[in-house]
């Protein structure tokens, strides 16, 4: 391989992994990995889910989006590295940032009453979303 092959493979891997970091950046929903796909197939014809995933590794690896799993469910991914709470709903699948205006539980309290240090912690809430809530209301 000659060197503007190399130096072309290069940018082309920088502009798939800029593409797929301001595709999360762009939205709230906390998206999977075939979200994204279909948004950054807009931009890059021929861009391939195992790339897709390949990257959210790598990004997720440098601190630059956070993953997200649910259980069982498929990971989701969020570009707001602050510390957040989130909230899902058990019907839809959707998962909302609880406003930041609501406490984060204080991991030095934590640690002062289990002894560990704490590295990070997470907090999930889970129930049904006011469109699910309004669904269901009509069902009845
Ligand atoms: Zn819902
Ligand atoms: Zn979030």
């Amino acid at each position: 391989m000659n060197l503007n092959h190399q130096v072309e493979k290069k940018l082309k891997t920088s502009r798939q992994r800029n593409l797929i970091l301001c595709v999360i950046r762009s939205t709230h929903c906390h998206p999977t990995a075939d979200w994204i796909f279909e948004r950054a197939r807009k931009d890059m014809p021929n861009i391939s889910l195992g790339t897709i995933y390949r990257n959210l590794n790598l990004l997720r690896d440098e601190g630059k989006i956070q993953e997200l799993r649910f259980g069982n469910s498929v990971s989701r991914y969020d570009g707001d590295l602050r510390s957040h709470y989130h909230v899902r709903c058990m019907e839809c699948g959707e998962v909302v940032d609880v406003p930041h205006i609501v406490p984060l539980v204080s991991s030095q309290q934590v640690e002062e009453l289990t002894g560990y240090r704490i590295h990070k912690h997470r907090l999930e809430f889970t129930g049904l979303c006011p469109d699910c809530l309004k669904r269901l209301d009509n069902i009845e």
